[in-house]
């Protein structure tokens, strides 16, 4: 009770800048859910103890002002006193995803930070994790498919794996254990629209769906893949399907002052701008050409070129490396270069397509310069021996 009077006293105090809109206020907060039993309580603490393990594991991105900024965007969506009970952790991985387990453990994978180009939203599906644990979701569906002690000797035996497991098998313990049903999903997505309409943003999620749409056709066109672009989910769909999500989405934001706020796209340009190869790495690494392509252009068209945007494109093209690859990978690591914010990377890749392009003596002066930026590279012995012949 104090904490909701306090609540509303600061929004009160900060007026309209926080309490956009009065008519939509979040539906009132119980509080983190604390485990009742003896076997909620035993599951919380395995799952402390899973997050425990799972904080060294080398999935997790270690950059304290990129998580505590991605933290920042959770809170200001769902309020400070519901993000008060979660620890947010980043993790490098391609996928356009993100999870919360019953004890607010909340990951966020690099592929999502990579494919959002506001805070606004970022935060609609930050917000959807929060509403499945809001909603007892996962702690549900857990108790649901596995009883009582099943879920203790579930997670000791997955516990005890967990120093020897593949970082992606770690991932998995933490976040596939929770699998949810269409309802819970919409359910969670209309929770998620509530909170931001409360919040200082502007509801701005069917952009992000269609272009998860626009990113899958970009990969199927690619493997000469019928395009499927459907309606309703199928028998096994365990979600609503993007196009279902980008009409409820659509509707909603055509609603009065949803759309009023600053969506704050400058301040994620700004704050991501600086950590692009590490939210691109392991989508610029994956079989997945014309989507990555697809994603760095829109992010390029969204939120302007930089150095590092034209970097990661370029590394793309050389990964693929057909031959018609090599010149345009060679042309985008000079345009980094261009723009002066390039990483010592970008004359590495301008140096080594130089070279399979015939042009060796730009090729050695670039790679020359990439030693002289990066001396203690990994691979400088390797590029060494390249200079050497
Ligand atoms: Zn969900």
């Amino acid at each position: 009770m104090m904490r909701r009077l306090f609540v509303a006293a600061v929004l009160l105090a900060a007026g309209p800048a926080i309490a956009k809109d009065a008519a939509f206020d979040r539906p009132t907060y119980a509080g983190a859910y604390e485990p009742q039993g003896v076997d909620e309580r035993g599951l919380w603490m395995q799952f402390d103890e899973h997050e425990r393990g799972f904080r060294d594991s080398p999935l997790v991105v270690r950059d304290e002002a990129l998580t505590r900024y991605v933290k920042g965007v959770l809170c200001k969506a769902v309020g400070e006193d519901r993000c008060d009970a979660t620890r947010v952790y980043v993790v490098q991985d391609k996928n356009f995803n993100a999870s919360m387990a019953p004890n607010g453990l909340m990951i966020v994978h690099t592929g999502l930070l990579a494919r959002v180009y506001s805070e606004a939203e970022l935060a609609t599906i930050l917000g959807h994790e929060f509403a499945h644990f809001e909603l007892r979701h996962s702690l549900n569906g857990f108790k649901k498919r596995r009883g009582g002690t099943d879920i203790l000797a579930w997670l000791s035996l997955s516990g005890a794996a967990f120093g020897q497991s593949t970082a992606a098998a770690q991932m998995a313990v933490v976040t596939g254990v929770f699998s949810f049903n269409r309802d819970q999903e919409r359910e969670a997505d209309f929770l998620s629209a509530s909170y931001i309409r409360a919040s200082s943003y502007p509801l701005r999620a069917s952009i992000v769906w269609k272009r998860l749409m626009e990113e899958e056709d970009a990969l199927r066109e690619e493997r000469k893949q019928r395009k499927v672009r459907r309606a309703t989910p199928g028998a096994t769909d365990t979600h609503p399907t993007d196009m279902q999500r980008f009409a409820y989405f659509s509707e909603l934001e055509a609603q009065p002052s949803a759309l009023d706020g600053d969506d704050g796209a400058a301040a994620y340009r700004d704050a991501t701008a600086r950590v692009l190869p590490t939210l691109f790495d392991s989508l610029v690494k994956s079989n997945e050409f014309a989507g990555v392509d697809y994603v760095i252009q829109t992010r390029g068209s969204t939120l302007g070129w930089d150095g590092l945007l034209l970097y990661a494109r370029g590394e793309l093209y050389r990964l693929r490396g057909n031959p018609r690859d090599l010149m345009t990978a060679r042309q985008l690591y000079e345009e980094a270069i261009a723009t002066g914010t390039a990483p010592a990377e970008a004359w590495r890749g301008a140096g080594l397509t130089a070279i399979r392009g015939g042009d060796s003596a730009a090729g050695r002066s670039a790679l020359t310069e990439y030693l002289t930026r990066m001396p203690t590279a990994s691979d400088a012995a390797a590029m060494k021996i390249l200079l050497e012949n």
